[in-house]
């Protein structure tokens, strides 16, 4: 099969594209012909052995995609071979035509979805759900910023803030980040380019009850000064060191939290894609695909998701 894999950590014009033979997989495993493969941060990380993530070689980037169950392992139950899933957290690499996938990480594809949208779902919704409801408690009526909204995480924090009712306050970085949000519905735009873009809530009154954030380091010292009243603001994205002043914290009985997909336990993965599966199915969840890429393209895709300017994922297809 094909497949994109590296030699060693490097950088993304590295990956090349190889022959190489099907992955193997275990009893409780099941192999996946992948339809698209999702592109997120992590990958570069991974790729390039940044931020402590580790990776053997040759290794093939990707965790997440979406496509069809090629074959399933003696003690796999609950899935079939033909099945539509997307899947996160692949065991050989989703730049490849197969996939190897423990059965904890696959997940029925809504029939209202693509195989290129599928590959947006796994790392993107599973966090900024894990973000919003599993760490910050969220809650409908709450008043909600999405700091860095105009990405993948940030576009389904979006949607299921507004699913579930919230009153949610997004940022942009683009003219094209903060027309993409308004077409979203959000109730406010603002842009996080912009130095004072916070200026207007830093008291209890219009402050946020959660923000969720994309970029800590730039942003942190602020976002406690933007908290309402027992505010949380959950930590998604971080690239460096910040400091802050905890008497923000303490004045408002206010908390920080992380969030790491890692950790997230399998039962919960489960619960969480079966709570977003319907709104999948109606359409109130919607992924937002600003680029496909060819499977030779990982490159530049790599390349692509460091930059700003989001505007939504940005999905390798391979079988779509
Ligand atoms: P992405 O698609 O590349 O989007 C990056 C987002 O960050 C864009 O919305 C961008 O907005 C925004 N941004 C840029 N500068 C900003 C600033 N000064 N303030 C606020 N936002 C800013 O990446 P993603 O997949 O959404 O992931 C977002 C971050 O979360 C990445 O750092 C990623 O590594 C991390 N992440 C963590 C987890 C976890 O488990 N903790 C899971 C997934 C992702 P503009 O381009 O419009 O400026």
């Amino acid at each position: 099969m094909k497949a994109m894999q590296i030699e060693d950590y490097g950088s993304a014009s590295d990956l090349k594209l190889v022959e190489v033979t099907q992955p193997d997989f275990s009893e409780d495993q099941i192999l996946i012909k992948v339809g698209a493969a999702g592109v997120n941060p992590v990958d570069t990380y991974i790729r390039s052995g940044t931020n402590n993530y580790k990776a053997t070689f040759p290794h093939t980037p990707g965790s997440d995609g979406a496509g069809t169950i090629e074959a399933v392992g003696s003690q796999v139950k609950g899935f079939e071979v033909g099945q539509r899933v997307y899947f996160s957290r692949t065991l050989t690499g989703s730049s490849a035509e197969f996939a190897v996938c423990a059965t904890t990480h696959a997940f029925p594809l809504s029939d209202s979805l693509s195989f290129v949208e599928g590959a947006c779902l796994g790392i993107p919704y599973t966090t900024a759900h894990r973000a919003l409801f599993g760490r910050a408690h969220a809650q409908a009526g709450n008043h909600v910023l999405i700091h860095g909204a105009t990405g993948a995480v940030g576009i389904a924090a979006v949607q299921l803030a507004l699913a579930a009712g919230m009153k949610v306050t997004a940022s942009a970085g683009t003219d094209a980040g903060a027309e993409l949000l308004t077409k979203q519905g959000v109730h406010c735009v603002i842009r996080h380019d912009e130095e004072n873009h916070l200026a207007p809530y830093q008291s209890l009154e219009t402050g946020f009850d959660v923000i969720i954030e994309m970029l800590a380091n730039h942003n942190l010292d602020r976002d406690l000064k933007a908290l309402a009243f027992g505010g949380t603001v959950a930590v998604i994205g971080n690239r460096g060191t910040v400091e802050i002043n905890p008497r923000d914290l303490m004045a408002k009985d206010a908390a920080v939290v992380g969030v790491a997909l890692a950790n997230v336990k399998p039962n919960e993965l489960k619960r969480i894609a079966q709570s977003m599966k319907p709104l999948f199915d109606k359409g109130v969840l919607k992924p937002i695909v600003r680029k496909e890429y060819s499977l030779t393209e990982l490159p530049n895709a790599h390349k692509d998701i460091l930059k700003s300017g989001a505007l939504g994922n940005l999905v390798v297809t391979i079988n779509a």
